[in-house]
């Protein structure tokens, strides 16, 4: 479970969020959406303490993250964003690998998992485990940044637009493979986006959050069946 309790964070003066309270239950899909500046990035890596806030707490499982060791709290949280950053002198298995080897798994245990994970996100292309990131394509890249936040089976897994630079169709693609490993892994995911279809498609719940605040939380049939306010209805797309 993630809270966020009265959640602050200012950058001098420019207040990016405000006050802000939420829960994501365990083996939740939430999704947190909104226009480009609103804060979404900002709120998710409070959750993994990359983001240090100013007011309020952001509790995983009942501990506040901000008196947790920052290490072990990181290498519990699964973390992929947008710009992959894997490692360029790591191959596509020792990128997968890095959290469950941080931990210590046996060597055996650690390869059935990245060859599982290759299946899994469909990066079968034969030899691909053995490669270098700039062999990958984009869609290849974003695969192994989604593979290496799931390697070490975290309860919680953050995701910051891990489809963003992505053709729709391998866009549709890899949103299944999450969609899926998230349902059959009962993983906590918070799933941030700016795309209303994206969210809609796999949030079991979504937050749209604007100037730094949630105008509205709900499954996405409420936002689009009862929103909130104009703003909500002008987001989501509809003809109220
Ligand atoms: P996008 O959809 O474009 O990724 P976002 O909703 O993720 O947007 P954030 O990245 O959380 O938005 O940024 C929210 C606001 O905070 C923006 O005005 C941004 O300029 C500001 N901001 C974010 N990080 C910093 C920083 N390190 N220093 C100063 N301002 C920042
Ligand atoms: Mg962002």
């Amino acid at each position: 479970m993630i809270e966020f309790d009265h959640v602050r964070k200012a950058f001098g003066d420019h207040v990016v969020i405000e006050d802000l309270s939420l829960r994501v239950e365990d083996g939740e899909f939430f999704v947190l959406v909104g226009p480009s500046g609103s804060g979404k990035s900002t709120l998710l890596r409070t959750v993994n303490r990359l983001v240090p806030i100013d007011g309020g707490r952001v509790l995983v499982d009942g501990q506040d993250v901000a008196t947790q060791p920052i290490e072990a709290l990181r290498r519990g949280i699964g973390y992929a964003i947008q710009s992959v950053g894997l490692f360029p002198h790591r191959t596509v298995a020792e990128n997968i690998a890095v959290v469950p080897r941080l931990l210590g798994w046996p060597e055996a245990e650690i390869d059935a998992r990245v060859a599982e994970l290759i299946a899994l996100l469909k990066l079968d292309e034969p030899g691909i485990a053995g490669r270098y990131p700039d062999t990958l394509s984009g869609g290849q890249a974003q695969r192994v940044g989604v593979a290496r936040a799931l390697a070490a089976r975290p309860k919680i897994v953050l995701m910051d637009e891990p489809f963003g630079a992505l053709d729709p169709l391998t866009r549709e693609s890899l949103q299944a493979s999450v969609k899926q490993i998230q349902r059959e892994t009962g993983t906590t995911m918070l799933f941030v986006t700016h795309d209303m279809d994206e969210a809609f498609r796999l949030g079991d719940r979504v937050a749209l959050m604007l100037d730094g605040r949630l105008a509205q939380v709900g499954t996405p049939l409420a936002l689009i069946r009862s929103p909130a306010d104009e703003r909500v209805n002008e987001f989501v797309g509809g003809t109220r």
